[in-house]
C-alpha cells in the first residue's frame, strides 16, 4: 500500500474567460541540432528516456532538453505517442504549462526542447510538507483548472494529471509537464452538450479519451494536496480500480464541507453527472463555492503570490531536482532499422 506517497509513479496507466488569457511569449529555437546544445544535469528520467538542463550555445538560452530514445519508442509502439506529444507540445502556449522551445532528431534520439522549470517537482514539495492546508491546495488546482480549461478550448485532453507531472516554476507557480498522453479530440466526437437522447453509450462511457477524465483526475489531485494520500489505494492495482469504480470516497475529519462537495462532484463514477462536464463546463467548477474566493483573472495573470517559493539562486540553479549523477549512459536496445527511422520521418 502507499507505493506512491514514498515515490514516484512515471509510468501511467465549457468555457470562460481566463483561458486564452496572458499568453506565454514563445521562443521557438529554429532548426536546432542537438550538437547545438552544451548538456548540464540530469534533471529526471521518464519512460523514455532523460531529461537534462541543458545550454544552447548559439542562443544562451537556457533549457530543459528531453530525450527520448528512439528504440524503446519503437519498441513499446509509442510512436504515435511521441508525435501527439511534440505537436500538441508544439500548438499550446499557456502561463502554467510548460513551452517547447525547439526539437531535433538524430539516430538515436527524439529531442524535445523544452523551457528550463527551475523550481522542481511538485510531488516533492507535496510529500515533504504532508499535507496542504485549504488555501494552499486552492491556489495551485486555480493554477491547474486554468491550464486545463485552456487544453480543453482546444481540443486536447491531458489524461495524466498527477503530482508528478507538475513542476513549479522560480516563483512557485505551476506547470503542467509531460504530454506524453496528451490526446487531441474531435470535439463532435466527445462532447457530452446536444441531445442526451442520441447519445451512444461508447460516449457516455467515453473510454477514458474524452475531456471528463481530466475532471476526475482533478478531483483526485484535490483530495491528494487536502489529505496527503490519494483518495483511492489498494496493495494492488485491481483492489485500487474496484475503489475507484465502487462511487464511494471517503473523507478526513478536516475537510471542510465545501471541499467534500466538489470532490463528490468531480469524483463521480457517471461521467454523465460529474462537474466540468455539465451544461455550465468548467464555469461550474469555477462557480462553486470552495472556489468562491478565488478571481480567476488574478489566477491567469499570476497577480497572486505563491504559497511556495522555491529556493533557487539563478536560472539554471538544479538543487531542487534529485542527484542523478550516479547514472550511466542512456543505453538504446537496438539499431534502427532504414525502415524504423522512417516512422520518425514526418515528425
Ligand atoms: P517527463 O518524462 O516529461 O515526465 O520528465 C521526467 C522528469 O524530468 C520530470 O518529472 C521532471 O523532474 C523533469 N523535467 C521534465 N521536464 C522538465 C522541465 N521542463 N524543466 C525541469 N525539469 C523537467
Amino acid at each position: 500500500m502507499f507505493g506512491r506517497l514514498f515515490s514516484k509513479s512515471k509510468g501511467s496507466s465549457g468555457s470562460g474567460d481566463t483561458a486564452d488569457a496572458a499568453p506565454e511569449k514563445k521562443v521557438w529555437l529554429e532548426n536546432c541540432k542537438f550538437t547545438d546544445f552544451k548538456l548540464g544535469p540530469i534533471l529526471g528520467t521518464g519512460s523514455f528516456g532523460r531529461v537534462h538542463l541543458a545550454h544552447h550555445v548559439p542562443t544562451g538560452q537556457i533549457c530543459a532538453t528531453k530525450s527520448l530514445s528512439k528504440a524503446s519508442i519503437v519498441k513499446t509502439k509509442q510512436v504515435l505517442h511521441v508525435k501527439q506529444e511534440k505537436s500538441i507540445l508544439a500548438r499550446i502556449s499557456h502561463p502554467f504549462v510548460v513551452n517547447l522551445l525547439g526539437f531535433c532528431q538524430d539516430d538515436q534520439c527524439v529531442h524535445l526542447v523544452i523551457e528550463y522549470v527551475c523550481g522542481g517537482e511538485f510531488f516533492t514539495y507535496l510529500r515533504s510538507t504532508g499535507r496542504f492546508d485549504e488555501q494552499t491546495t486552492r491556489f495551485y488546482a486555480s493554477q491547474v483548472l486554468c491550464a486545463f480549461e485552456y487544453l480543453h478550448n482546444m481540443d486536447i485532453i491531458y489524461r495524466d494529471l498527477k503530482p508528478e507531472n507538475l513542476l513549479l516554476d522560480e516563483k512557485g507557480n505551476i506547470k503542467v509537464t509531460d504530454f506524453g498522453f496528451a490526446k487531441q479530440i474531435d470535439r463532435r466526437t466527445y462532447t457530452l452538450c446536444g441531445t442526451p437522447d442520441y447519445l451512444a453509450p461508447e460516449i457516455i462511457l467515453n473510454k477514458g479519451h474524452g475531456k471528463p477524465v481530466d475532471w476526475w483526475t482533478f478531483g483526485v489531485l484535490i483530495y491528494e494536496m487536502l489529505a496527503g494520500y490519494p483518495p483511492f489505494y489498494d496493495d494492488d492495482a485491481v483492489g485500487t480500480y474496484q475503489k475507484i469504480l465502487s462511487g464511494k470516497v471517503q473523507f478526513p475529519g478536516h475537510f471542510s464541507r465545501s471541499a467534500k462537495d466538489l470532490l463528490r462532484r468531480l469524483l463521480v463514477a457517471d461521467l454523465t453527472k460529474r462537474i466540468g462536464c455539465l451544461k455550465g463546463g468548467v464555469k461550474d467548477i469555477k462557480t462553486h463555492d470552495w472556489f468562491k474566493t478565488v478571481d480567476w483573472d488574478s489566477v491567469v495573470r499570476k497577480k497572486d503570490t505563491p504559497p511556495i517559493r522555491p529556493k533557487v539562486s539563478s536560472k539554471d540553479d538544479t538543487s531542487c531536482f534529485d542527484d542523478y549523477s550516479k547514472l550511466g549512459p542512456m543505453k538504446h536496445e537496438f539499431v534502427l532499422s532504414a525502415d524504423d527511422q522512417l516512422l520518425f520521418k514526418d515528425l
